[in-house]
């Protein structure tokens, strides 16, 4: 049975409880989860499953893209969980928080980038202390890179709240640039979830992000790098505050 992802909906959520679906060796999955697995570039959750005293650390979170079944990743193999069991789940917040911030910023970046450069995503991943991300752009240029962080510390610095809701397939790819990764198309769902912020950005996106842009902290573009002409790569961070 597909687990229930419940950051689509509360990126804000710490804790939580589930019924175990199945344990096989060190991997668990649950009815229902706030643990983000690893997709998309991003870097996924760690923190905790809990039963009574027991304690697991979840060190890795994967989805079955054919079952969309989530397993949690315990450090070593698990004993006294069982199917129907009911876990508390808890989320490394600060891990989390940080791949908020760079995932955020990355929507900013490439936004800028998308508007002013014409130029589309063509890689990236978001870890929890930098993020990369890759452009086709004709010539690579440092000073492209520092006036994309620049407009999007400028836009960070509005403090706009995010939007996220959903639209059918259909609505939502008549949306000029909802999807700024070149030849990669959203999933096959009938309905797409749509991460908006206001008046620079929108995507489907499946991901955690912050509520509000001015929770982000400032960008700092960290180096560039040459690898082709589709592959014109920044690594930037956040200055943490
Ligand atoms: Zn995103």
């Amino acid at each position: 049975m597909a687990t229930k992802l419940l950051y689509l909906y509360d990126s804000y959520l710490r804790e939580f409880e589930a019924k175990v679906e199945s344990v096989s060796g060190n991997m668990v999955v649950l009815d229902q989860s706030a643990f983000r697995p690893l997709t998309g570039g991003v870097g996924c959750d760690m923190g905790w499953l809990a039963k009574d005293d027991a304690r697991f650390r979840v060190v890795r979170v994967e989805i079955d893209r054919a079952t969309k079944e989530v397993s949690h990743v315990i450090e070593s193999e698990v004993s006294g969980l069982g199917q129907g069991d009911v876990v508390k789940g808890e989320i490394d917040w600060d891990r989390r928080y940080c791949l908020m911030r760079l995932h955020t910023a990355a929507h900013l970046i490439a936004a800028v980038m998308y508007r002013d450069y014409s130029a589309l995503i063509t890689g990236g991943q978001v870890d929890v202390d930098q993020a990369k991300l890759d452009f086709n752009l004709p010539r690579t240029d440092r000073e492209v890179f520092e006036d994309a962080v620049k407009k999007a510390n400028e836009e960070a610095a509005k403090r706009v709240d995010l939007k996220i809701y959903f639209l059918s397939r259909e609505e939502a790819l008549k949306v000029p640039g909802v999807v700024k990764l070149a030849e990669r198309m959203p999933p096959e769902e009938q309905e797409l979830r749509i991460v908006e912020i206001p008046g620079i950005d929108l995507q489907a996106d499946g991901g955690p992000h912050v509520k509000n842009t001015g929770e982000m902290g400032q960008i700092q573009l960290l180096r560039i790098e040459n690898k082709g002409k589709n592959q014109r790569r920044i690594y930037f961070g956040i200055s943490r505050s």
